[in-house]
Parts: C-alpha cells; sequence; structure tokens
C-alpha cells in the first residue's frame, strides 16, 4: 500500500526547507506520494519534481488557495494541478499581489498600535519565496522577543481583531476551484474542522463546494488532533466527495505534525488518489 501525504509547503510560502531538502525529508519518512501545496504559489514544483525523481517519491503538483466564503477565510487545496495553466496563475498571481500590499499594510498596522517598528522588513527578509505570509510575521516576531512562539504570535498580533490584522477578499471559492479545473486539477478543502463553522453552515460550505465542482475534503489533517475523523469521514460519504490525507508540515519544529506521519482513511472513504496512476505519471482517466 503506498504511503501519501497530500498537503505541505516549502520556502516557495511559509515552509522552512526548500523543495529539495522536503522531498529529501518525505523520502526519510517512508512517504511515497507526496503534494506540495504552497500558499497561492506554484513556484517550488519544479525544484521538487527534480528531486522527487531523484529520490523515489512521486510528486504531485500543488497548491493552496486562500479563499474568503462569507466572512470566513477558508483553504482549498488543488492537487495534480497543470501549473502551466493560464487561469490557475492568473487568479494565483492576483493573490500574491493582494499578500505583497496586506504584508505593507500589517508593517504598518504594526507600528501604528503596537510600536514594532521594522516587522515589513523582516518578515520580507523571512521570506525567502514569492508569497509572503503571517507565518512570516509570526516569526520576525518571535525572534523579536514580542512573542514565545508563533502561536502566541497569532493570538497576541496576527489574528482577526488584533493589531497586525489586516481584513481582505481572497478568491471567491467558486472561482479558486474554477482555476484548479482549469488546470486540470481536483479541489480539496483544507482542514475543515478549523473554520469554527455551524454543523448548518457546514452543510452549506459542503453543497456549494461540490456544486462549484469540488471533488475531496481533507477526512485527515495534521493539523489538529483526529477527534474530528469519523464526522468528517461521515460528511464526505453524505455529501459524495473523495477523502485526502495531509499533514499540512511546514518544517521541522514548526508545528506539532510531522510529514507523513497520518492515521489511515476510515473505511467507507474514497480516496481522492483512486483515480490516480502514480506509477504511470498522475494525469487522471476522465471521470472524477
Ligand atoms: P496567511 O495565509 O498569510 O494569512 O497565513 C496563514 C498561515 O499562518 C497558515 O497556513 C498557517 O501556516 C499559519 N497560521 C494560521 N493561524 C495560525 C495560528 N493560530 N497559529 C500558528 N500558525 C497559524
Ligand atoms: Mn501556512
Ligand atoms: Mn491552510
Ligand atoms: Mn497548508
Amino acid at each position: 500500500m503506498l504511503h501519501y501525504d497530500l498537503h505541505c509547503h516549502s520556502t516557495a510560502s511559509d515552509g522552512t526547507l526548500s523543495p529539495t531538502e522536503l522531498l529529501r525529508h518525505a523520502a526519510a519518512q517512508g512517504v511515497d506520494v507526496l503534494a506540495l501545496t504552497d500558499h497561492d504559489v506554484t513556484t517550488g514544483l519544479v525544484e521538487a519534481e527534480k528531486t522527487a525523481g531523484e529520490v523515489g517519491v512521486t510528486l504531485v503538483p500543488g497548491v493552496e488557495i486562500s479563499v474568503t466564503w462569507g466572512h470566513c477565510l477558508l483553504h482549498i487545496v488543488g492537487l495534480d494541478v497543470d501549473p502551466r495553466n493560464e487561469v490557475l496563475q492568473r487568479g494565483l498571481a492576483g493573490l500574491r499581489d493582494f499578500r505583497i500590499w496586506r504584508a505593507e499594510e500589517m508593517g504598518r498596522r504594526l507600528e501604528r498600535r503596537a510600536s514594532i517598528g521594522g516587522a515589513y522588513e523582516g518578515a520580507r527578509a523571512l521570506a525567502q519565496g514569492p508569497s509572503i505570509g503571517r507565518t512570516h510575521f509570526a516569526r520576525f516576531l518571535v525572534a523579536q522577543g514580542k512573542a514565545r512562539d508563533q502561536q502566541q504570535a497569532f493570538d497576541r498580533y496576527l489574528k482577526r481583531g488584533k493589531p497586525g490584522y489586516v481584513p481582505g477578499e481572497w478568491a471567491p471559492m467558486t472561482e479558486a476551484v474554477q482555476w484548479i479545473r482549469a488546470a486540470g486539477g481536483q479541489a480539496v478543502i483544507a482542514h475543515p474542522a478549523r473554520y469554527a463553522l455551524s454543523a448548518t453552515r457546514f452543510r452549506v460550505l459542503l453543497s456549494e463546494f461540490k456544486e462549484a465542482g469540488g471533488a475531496a475534503i481533507e477526512v485527515i489533517s495534521g493539523s489538529y488532533p483526529h477527534g474530528m475523523t469519523p464526522a468528517l469521514a461521515n460528511y464526505a460519504q453524505r455529501f459524495e466527495l473523495l477523502a485526502s490525507v495531509g499533514s499540512d508540515y511546514h518544517g521541522p519544529g514548526q508545528s506539532c505534525n510531522e510529514l507523513g506521519r497520518l492515521p489511515a482513511l476510515p473505511t467507507g472513504c474514497v480516496p481522492v488518489w483512486e483515480s490516480w496512476n502514480p506509477t504511470q505519471g498522475l494525469r487522471r482517466s476522465a471521470g472524477r
């Protein structure tokens, strides 16, 4: 049985391992099939693909798209996308433009509201890739002694309602799903238990996502404990969505979830990789 991990980050966004280091680590962890899913950017995939061949891991080209749905910030993962697709790249470029403006504005707000100077420059220096985000600010704030760890940096400065938070509109959900589908990929709701939605709202989300052409939800996510797994497996079955698994790994010591350390999907789930053929490249046959 192949070992899948379909959600992680490299230095192209807010991970701390380069794509090469990440693929080597995946091989060491016994991962057979790895999706690199950087935030709103696919530039890590070229290097990742090269190393994947060297270390014997099958790379699934992916991306994690930032979405605004109602008042909620959602993440939609695209799996097996063609990174050369123009519709996808145009969409991602718009989100990265917003990220740059937001980062400058975060710097101004931290200065004005929390008397923390140089945060934009500090975060910019930590962001090696083209997708700057709150994680880079969190690392800067920890390095400056403003917080003892990233969690505290988010809680004090970066979460909604805190001095460095900048509201804004990301991609509409239906558009993010369309970009992914235009690029030949499958759209997956990332870490669905993290959004603090009521059961009713969650069902609305799943039906709108399904209606928009979404394919799967992460039934297993490394970004929180696994207590919700049976409930998510039920939702996937009820809404006829496929099931994905992903650690959301960001690098050594970045969070509690290790690359590739994921429990098996509950029986009854149809894995998102059901129609893939990892030994002959990933391009799926028609169908779901
Ligand atoms: P951004 O897309 O720039 O708003 O940043 C979102 C990223 O920040 C997520 O992908 C996580 O890596 C990280 N993150 C979000 N919330 C938290 C939190 N409460 N504690 C630590 N990291 C977080
Ligand atoms: Mn992240
Ligand atoms: Mn996410
Ligand atoms: Mn992620």
